[in-house]
């Protein structure tokens, strides 16, 4: 069998963007003249790659970041290295792409096309082998899949408290919400980030586990305070307080704080999170599949997890993430991002794919039966999108 096609699909959006106040600590927050510090993160287009063989199986997989740069990557990097290649040898394509590109490589937009590409290879190994891509990597490890409900956005504590309730009668076990307040509102805003938690807190009672998201917002000397002060609030994790490359001060955050720190988000490759094990930087890494180097690397960074006490809860929900959830140990439980409007652009895959697991009580199930990562693109409802290939 030969690989005898590589299509991408840019999908961009022109429907409506719903704007509330979404506001929440980034990267970029903590500078000075930042109108906008959210404007860096949202994305309103998403890349999906059809690889296809000559024996007539189609495989599909989507990229994680930049989907406009990662066609680029695809279309005139990775493409030549692919076609007339065995799809099914997957560990010497992945290397293949690593290798061939790691001069400018290695993290970010690269790693993100290269997972695209991976995730189609597997979609058509479980094609071929008629099984669904858990059972090509490890099988079933457990009944159903736990997940957490991740979107509270509002500043707004009323609505806060609303939505936390609401999501509580749904069923979900865990909720995660933003960090509202950057750094530069200083301590008063810092109050108002505890606020929060505070809030949610008192709405759920003890039984619900309550995440906190910081999205790379904060430095070492504000997210050694903000965790000593979220102490009372018994949070199941906090989020990616600093940046990726800070693996030295997550480390020292960790020594000092009962709470478990979460990031790897924005982590790639099994190198990358070799160096966040070695560090014993964090408890609880939440790699995304379409960002990490694909199923060929979630699967070993899942081993190195295992190896060192530390849980793997990835980022995003998603097929491609339910695969590596129900088939590790090392994993216990996904994310989910519910079907809303969009907003900040990670629900535009409820409108590219049908297949996608819909949470019921909190849970959600994979098909034993369903051959590959299980999604198709949606033909119709398309309008909203232009869509370039
Ligand atoms: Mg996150």
């Amino acid at each position: 069998m030969k690989i005898s096609a590589v299509r991408t699909k840019l999908y961009q959006w022109k429907g409506p963007v719903k704007t509330a106040d979404t506001i929440f600590a980034t990267p970029v927050s903590l500078l000075p003249f930042q109108a906008d510090a959210q404007a860096p993160y949202r994305f309103f287009s998403w890349l999906v790659v059809e690889i296809e063989t000559d024996e007539g199986h189609i495989g599909l997989g989507n990229a994680g970041l930049c989907p406009d740069i990662c066609k680029q990557i695809i279309d005139t990097k990775l493409k030549q290295l692919l076609l007339n290649e065995n799809p099914l040898n997957i560990e010497y394509l992945f290397e293949k792409m690593f290798r061939s590109t790691v001069a400018y490589g290695r993290k970010g937009a690269v790693l993100a096309a290269i997972s695209a590409v991976d995730i189609a290879l597997w979609d058509i190994r479980g094609h071929v082998m008629q099984q669904p891509v858990f059972m090509l990597l490890g099988g079933r490890t457990k009944e159903h899949i736990e997940t957490y409900y991740s979107r509270l956005y509002t500043r707004d504590l009323d609505k806060l408290q609303q939505e936390a309730a609401f999501y509580q009668s749904e069923g979900f076990k865990g909720m995660k919400l933003r960090c509202g307040y950057p750094l530069t509102e200083g301590r008063a805003g810092m109050k108002k980030n505890i606020e929060m938690v505070r809030v949610v807190r008192e709405t759920v009672g003890d039984d619900v586990d309550i995440m906190l998201e910081a999205y790379m917002g904060f430095n070492f000397a504000y997210a050694k305070q903000l965790l000593k002060e979220l102490e009372p609030y018994n949070l199941r994790w906090v989020e990616e307080l600093l940046l990726p490359d800070e693996i030295h001060n997550f480390a020292r955050l960790k020594e000092g704080t009962s709470i478990p720190l979460s990031g790897g988000e924005h982590e790639y490759t099994r190198y990358g999170f070799y160096d966040l094990v070695q560090a014993n930087a964090l408890d609880i890494f939440q790699f995304d599949t379409n960002r990490v180097g694909g199923f060929t690397e979630a699967q070993k960074i899942c081993t190195i997890a295992q190896l060192n006490g530390v849980e793997v809860i990835p980022h995003g929900g998603q097929m491609h993430n339910l695969h590596v959830v129900m088939s590790s140990f090392a994993s216990p439980m996904a994310e989910y991002f519910p079907q809303t409007e969009i907003e900040v652009g990670n629900e535009m895959f409820w409108y590219i794919f049908d297949g996608e697991a819909i949470a019921e009580n909190g849970n959600l199930q994979l098909d034993d039966q369903k051959p590959g990562v299980g999604l198709t693109l949606k033909t119709g409802d398309l309008n909203h999108f232009n869509i370039i290939e």
